[in-house]
């Protein structure tokens, strides 16, 4: 019965929590994932009874190390790097590389949890991964950025590969870190292995559509989940905070279909353009000066900045999509956007919302479309990197692109099935944790208690 599998959930989630204790983004992602799920345990007695939930919860291994560097000073300096090698059953890890002054074992692991299901549900064959440090890269030179992305490297090339675990970009790492990482990875092992890592550059093994594909995704997505509703982006207000490369890509195929992007941000605070944000000097500021996004004002004399990260969601829109960061909107922000009308959010970045912010969004009838299946299209496009990896040959951007908006199109529709058939019609956290999950627990099923 449901009443049963929800207490054997919640059994499981305690055991979770005491085995992981104060890694609250860890207990977040788990709680999002187990409650969604209460209505497959209630069917199938196989799950609990090969204890999928307390295996698939428990990483197959958690790697933490020393990365010793030097800086522009002479100084010697020490970070930590993390890779969670969380789940293999479809596939080697995968999952992006985090370099930030907030990650620890908790947002690792949070990470790689949410990565089991969204690579799962892009269809793709890829396990789920992620890493990072806490170095900060934000003021970091050129040279110290690569010394210490080789240092990072010469430890976590013992533990990947391209047929075990194939690390890409997250906040702070982009072409540039992964160039420097792949250079490194390749010197290590004497030999080119393209597939270790994705999101490299085009001239060496990388995808067309990769640097655009998180954006593009999110948005292809926000885009199906509005046209069931004879909705669409042309004519509409969208906010899309943060202003890295998920913000950016999200942003321009926003305008190419017709919104206007009002509004974006970065950790400090964030601009609002009422005549509609500027791309070419984002661009500009964040990814050739890597410049705050307070300068965009100074460039725009039309635009006002803000100081601070939650303001930016008091200014009424038809769509938000929020691609900076976890917890970016919490219950206060969520109640002022459904007061100003919000009709759709599509989640670019990793737990964006809190759970009380997702509860109101889901009882107030806004189309919720949540990060595991909206922000799928990176690692998608990586998936298909992999594959021209492995075949020695390049697809062109339309190829890719066309494969990308397929594999969005799939996702929106199996989220939107299994939350059909699992008692939950519409709601898209529930469809997506269910999708996710079966094909997860049944590899695991096949293959036996590993
Ligand atoms: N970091 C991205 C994510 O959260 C991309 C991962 C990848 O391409 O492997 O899914």
């Amino acid at each position: 019965s449901l009443q049963a599998a929800r207490e054997y959930v919640h059994e499981v989630y305690e055991t979770v929590k005491k085995r992981n204790p104060g890694e609250y983004e860890f207990h977040q992602a788990v709680k999002e994932i187990f409650d969604s799920l209460v209505p497959v345990f209630a069917k199938h007695p196989k799950y609990k009874e090969n204890a999928i939930l307390e295996r698939i919860s428990e990483p197959e291994r958690l790697i933490s190390f020393r990365v010793p560097w030097v800086d522009d000073q002479g100084k010697v300096q020490v970070n930590r790097g993390f890779r969670v090698q969380f789940n293999s059953a479809i596939g080697p890890y995968k999952g992006g590389l985090r370099f930030h002054p907030s990650v620890n074992a908790s947002i690792i692991k949070f990470l790689g949890f949410e990565q089991i299901f969204k690579n799962s549900l892009t269809g793709q064959p890829i396990g789920g991964g992620k890493g990072g440090s806490d170095f900060d890269p934000k003021g970091k030179s050129d040279n110290e950025v690569m010394r210490f992305t080789q240092s990072f490297m010469t430890e976590l090339s013992k533990y990947i590969g391209p047929d075990v675990d194939v690390p890409a970009g997250d906040i702070g790492v982009g072409g540039r870190e992964i160039g420097y990482m792949y250079g490194q990875y390749k010197r290590m092992r004497g030999g080119s292995e393209a597939g270790v890592l994705t999101g490299k550059g085009i001239g060496y093994g990388g995808s067309l559509a990769r640097t655009e594909a998180t954006g593009y995704g999110c948005v292809y997505f926000v885009k199906e989940m509005l046209s069931d509703k004879g909705l669409s982006f042309n004519g509409s207000t969208v906010i899309v905070s943060g202003s890295g490369n998920v913000s950016i890509y999200a942003m321009k195929k926003a305008m190419e279909l017709g919104a206007k992007v009002v509004a974006c941000s970065d950790s400090n605070g964030y601009v609002y353009d009422p005549n509609g944000i500027d791309l070419e000097t984002v661009i500009q500021l964040k990814e050739v000066e890597r410049k705050r996004i307070s300068e965009y004002a100074k460039a725009r004399p039309t635009a006002e900045y803000y100081e601070g990260c939650t303001g930016i969601w008091t200014i009424p829109c038809d769509i938000a999509l929020p691609c900076a960061t976890q917890n970016e909107i919490d219950d206060q922000s969520a109640k002022i956007l459904i007061a100003n009308g919000v009709k759709a959010i599509g989640e670019g970045a990793n737990m964006p919302s809190t759970l009380e912010a997702i509860d109101l969004f889901l009882a107030n009838g806004v189309l919720f479309g949540p990060a595991k299946a909206a922000n799928a299209g990176g690692v998608s496009v990586s998936a298909l990197e992999m594959a021209q990896n492995s075949m020695r040959l390049a697809w062109t951007f339309e190829e890719v692109d066309a494969k990308l908006h397929d594999i969005m199109t799939n996702i929106y529709q199996s989220s939107m099935k299994a939350a059909e058939e699992y008692g939950h019609p519409g709601n898209l956290v529930v469809g997506a944790n269910i999708a996710g999950f079966l094909k997860v627990a049944d590899a695991m099923l096949a293959q036996g208690v590993i």
